[in-house]
């Protein structure tokens, strides 16, 4: 995953924003009612994404949009405040969205790293957590397998994924993400989480989930299939065993230099290492 900087949006800025779309003076009030309640709510929000206690707050019930929220607002109304005050584009509050978005480094989704960041996904589901529909701090670009793969799931104390935002700088550091190689053919790549043994349980904790939560390894191995194809044709002109090693090896410390836990870089770690990829598994049969 890839941390991303704060937005420098101030939750009153983006909500102000939103708001300022509605024409109808009665819904208009109602949500300038509720102004304080949800700057309030964005203050808590950032003490427990600090804290990695996302999980304190409660989850509301799936449908039932007429459930009350922040004030006098109800669930449909801060689903509308999202859906159309905040992504319609005839709307203010859309250049927020816009600039969230824009906010993904090269345009890459921060959650899988290979994804294009056409997305705002809400780290806590706005079908759960209305609360945060349009808070800046709950919404990340992603690429849209991330976001509709993640769906809108609960967050329980053993399940609070990694946040881009708030997660601590060990996740980019420290490496964890490791590939092995299947040695049979059609050679492939099974990706798994190991955590650093002096790692805090916490952290390692959600690590696992975010890795599980996205379906990484199955992802990350559908891209490492067609980099062997790639890399094969590649390998075929190296006349020896010693040189193929040293190329993959090569490719390995570079970009576990450039990204620790890019699927790329434990990938091609694990191919250097497997002898009898580098002797002949790397021929396409
Ligand atoms: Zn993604």
């Amino acid at each position: 995953m890839k941390r991303l900087p704060r937005p420098i949006l101030t939750a009153s800025q983006v909500y102000d924003a939103c708001i300022s779309g509605v024409k109808d003076v009665t819904i208009l009030a109602r949500y300038k009612a509720a102004s304080k309640a949800f700057e309030a709510a964005s203050l808590v929000y950032e003490a427990h994404a600090s804290a990695h206690s996302l999980y304190q707050f409660p989850a509301c019930a799936w449908g039932k949009g007429e459930q009350v929220i922040l004030d006098s607002l109800t669930k449909a109304d801060l689903g509308e405040l999202y859906e159309s005050y905040m992504v319609n584009k005839r709307y203010p509050g859309r250049s927020y969205y816009d600039q969230l978005l824009a906010s993904a480094p090269l345009g890459k989704c921060p959650y899988c790293g290979f994804g294009q960041a056409t997305t705002v996904d809400h780290f806590l589901a706005k079908a759960r957590y209305p609360a945060f529909s349009v808070m800046p701090n709950n919404l990340v670009p992603a690429c849209s397998d991330c976001n509709k793969g993640k769906g809108s799931v609960i967050v329980l104390k053993d399940t609070e994924a990694s946040h881009p935002y708030f997660e601590d700088a060990r996740i980019e550091k420290d490496a964890w993400l490791f590939a092995t190689i299947a040695e049979s053919k059609p050679v492939t790549a099974t990706y798994a989480f190991v955590a650093p043994l002096d790692w805090p349980s916490d952290l390692s904790l959600r690590v696992k989930s975010y890795f599980g939560e996205f379906d990484l390894a199955d992802r990350f191995a559908i891209e490492a299939a067609s980099e062997m194809v790639s890399v094969s044709d590649y390998l075929t002109a190296l006349p020896t065993q010693r040189l193929r090693t040293a190329h993959l090896n090569l490719i390995a410390q570079m970009e576990r230099g450039q990204r620790t836990n890019g699927w790329k870089a434990a990938l091609y770690e694990a191919l250097s290492r497997s002898d009898w990829y580098c002797a002949s598994g790397y021929i396409h049969s």
